[in-house]
């Protein structure tokens, strides 16, 4: 198989230059990619503003391309695990776990927190299997997780997503092109644009890879208000998206009571593995959330206190940081994402 590939040029820094796949322009031979790759990349520089062209096109095999680090965790289960910090230019926004459930077509839950991210993403599914990619699964609206989606978009995949999502990404959306590019740097988001979603999910259902299905289910306001879960039937692996951190410090986006509440309802039957949204997958339930269940109530209970006192937020806040500390070991980013999580649990434990 052939891959398309444009040299594009940042067009507000037109030294700065990157490679973007267009999988529009793969073909069976080289001959072929090159005969359509002139129209191909035109529109699709006409859709991405932010680049020009930058020395025109190349057709390349699958091997060629650069392709993020997988690990076979289940059967057909393949898991991205993503740098366990915030947005850096380091880690070049990769910071989640992205995954993909190889049936007779594929599916993909989590696409990444940048166009690279998600052409890299593509480019290890092509790696293994040149079979149709037939869905992208959102687990929740986070940049980090949905920023790469166009890419498969542009390969014929639907984008599927909890019906709450687009409303809550389209309410974030201009703030984060601005603010998720100064965190990981201009080059490193060159040509990101949030894709729509195709398909949205109201009521739990079933979605079909040809040979093995996945579960779909909606969540209640927990980590964010739109939050979906993605069980694989055949092997017992439950996707939670950010629902459940290993590692990196949760953060929430959503409802404390609702995550807690989502936390003490095990699924049934227990799922064998849980892919989480941070962090390594996890066998069995009780490993896969204890931690972050002792986490969060300690944030319940530090914020209750603070209110109980009739401390103000701006005393509030270090005063639940301090009282969580005993809670802080094994998780990263500990102090920044507990004190924006005081702020979140402060607003909603109020009105409690
Ligand atoms: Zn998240």
């Amino acid at each position: 198989m052939f891959h398309l590939v444009l040299a594009a040029c940042l067009a507000a820094q037109p030294g700065s230059c990157e490679s973007r796949l267009l999988p529009a322009g793969e073909a069976a031979t080289r001959e072929d990619c090159q005969l359509r790759a002139e129209p191909i990349a035109r529109d699709w520089l006409a859709r991405h503003p932010d680049l020009a062209d930058g020395g025109g096109t190349r057709c390349v095999e699958t091997a060629e391309l650069p392709a993020l680090t997988m690990q076979e965790v289940a059967e057909g289960i393949h898991l991205h695990q993503g740098a366990m910090a915030a947005l850096s230019p380091q880690n070049r926004g990769r910071i989640a776990n992205l995954s993909f459930v190889i049936g007779e077509t594929v599916a993909v839950i989590d696409a990444g927190g940048s166009r690279a991210e998600g052409e890299a993403l593509y480019a290890a599914i092509r790696q293994l299997t040149d079979r149709p990619v037939s869905h992208v699964i959102l687990t929740h609206m986070h940049p980090d997780h949905i920023l790469g989606a166009e890419v498969f978009s542009e390969a014929g995949a639907t984008i599927v997503a909890d019906a709450r999502l687009p409303e809550a990404v389209a309410r974030r959306a201009e703030s984060w092109m601005i603010s998720v590019p100064r965190q990981i740097g201009a080059a490193n988001f060159a040509g990101t644009r949030i894709a729509a979603v195709d398909h949205k999910v109201t009521a739990p259902e079933t979605i079909s890879l040809g040979d093995r299905s996945l579960r779909l289910t909606p969540v209640p306001p927990a980590h964010t208000d739109n939050d979906m879960t993605v069980l694989d039937e055949e092997t017992g692996t439950l996707f939670t998206g950010d629902l459940v951190f290993q590692g990196l410090t949760p953060s929430l986006d959503g409802s404390l009571a609702g995550w807690l509440d989502w936390i003490g309802r095990p699924p049934d039957p227990p799922p064998t593995l849980i892919v989480p949204g941070h962090g390594p997958a996890v066998e069995g339930w009780d490993a896969a959330v204890t931690p972050e269940r002792h986490y969060l109530t300690a944030l319940r209970d530090a914020t209750r206190e603070a209110l109980r006192h009739g401390l103000a937020l701006s005393r509030a806040i270090p005063a639940i940081s301090l009282a969580m500390k005993p809670v802080s070991e094994g998780w990263a980013g500990f102090q920044a994402v507990t004190a924006r999580n005081a702020a979140t649990a402060f607003a909603e434990l109020e009105w409690e």
